[in-house]
């Protein structure tokens, strides 16, 4: 099978098989080598590596990971693309397709049978509808993992990779940050897919922390502290945590633990690190 990555075989394949995108699973195609080798290589994978695939689309970067790992896993939700799968990977012998959706798929289990349980690759262009649920699904679970790479919305791999006290710093960039360290590897065009889409696109490398870098007592406390500061950005971290419907501290005890922590009163969330996350929800256990 020749290389689907150039719009000519894409466009080739999409007519044979009648194929209509659809726009609700996000679908927009790799039609450019170039960055089809900058994915390859900001992953990293090698030979020894068991890769997971979320949404193939019609195999065009299937093709290049098959070639470049041991073995791939490929979980697609869009069943009229089973049959052109069947087609386009079928010189492959390291590629498994799977009909399903990623978000009810039990990845922990593909990487116990297909892995040994050793942390896995993720690589992926992912449908932007359903991204945050899909990466910090992949995070929260007890999928091993030892990185992810995936294509996303510019605008969310610089939410994803910003710090304090900038536009794009928020709870997204705090709960990626807590569990990987990010990169981000290229920008891409719209005109690299098929159909393109109206946004601006980033591959973005997350490398799994083997130990998150910072010690919190209640996890699940830190992550409602950043929500409920992000919720009311233009409010005091004060405000924010006192009028969260998630938590049920009182005045006092919020002003105590800020001091505790010491942190000023009248301090708003968006500068506050992830560390000063820490230290604030450990000063309120
Ligand atoms: N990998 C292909 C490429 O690069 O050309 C296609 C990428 S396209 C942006 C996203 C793919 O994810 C589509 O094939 C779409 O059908 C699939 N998809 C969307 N939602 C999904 C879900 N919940 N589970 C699995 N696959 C999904």
């Amino acid at each position: 099978m020749q290389k689907l990555s150039n719009p000519q075989k894409t466009i080739e394949i999409i007519q044979k098989y009648g194929f209509d995108f659809q726009k609700k699973f996000g679908q927009n195609f790799l039609i450019d080598p170039h960055v089809l080798d900058k994915i390859i290589a900001a992953s990293g994978i090698t030979k020894e590596d068991f890769v997971l695939e979320i949404g193939p689309g019609i195999g065009t970067m299937t093709q290049y990971l098959a070639e470049a790992a041991r073995e791939v896993t490929a979980v697609e939700i869009d069943r009229n693309l089973i049959p052109i799968l069947e087609e386009t990977l079928a010189g492959y012998d390291n590629v498994t397709v799977i009909n399903q959706d990623v978000l009810k798929t039990d990845l922990a289990a593909i990487a116990q049978e297909k892995n040994g349980g050793k942390p896995i690759k993720v690589v992926a262009n992912l449908p932007y509808y359903i991204t945050t649920p899909i990466i910090m699904g992949l995070f929260e679970s007890h999928v091993p993992l030892d990185s992810i790479t995936v294509m996303v919305q510019k605008e969310v791999a610089q939410r994803m990779q910003a710090g304090p006290g900038t536009k794009d710093y928020g709870a997204l960039s705090l709960a990626v940050q807590y569990y990987a360290e990010p990169y981000i590897a290229a920008n891409v065009p719209p005109n690299c897919f098929i159909p393109r889409p109206n946004v601006g696109s980033a591959v973005i490398r997350l490398t799994r922390y083997q130990n998150p870098p910072v010690a919190v007592r209640d996890e699940k406390l830190l992550f409602s502290l950043i929500r409920a500061s992000f919720n009311q950005r233009r409010k005091t971290l004060l405000n924010g945590l006192k009028n969260s419907s998630e938590l049920s501290f009182t005045k006092e005890e919020i002003l105590e633990a800020l001091q505790k922590a010491g942190l000023p009163e009248n301090v708003r969330g968006e500068a506050l690190t992830l560390e000063q996350f820490a230290g604030l929800a450990d000063a309120l256990v």
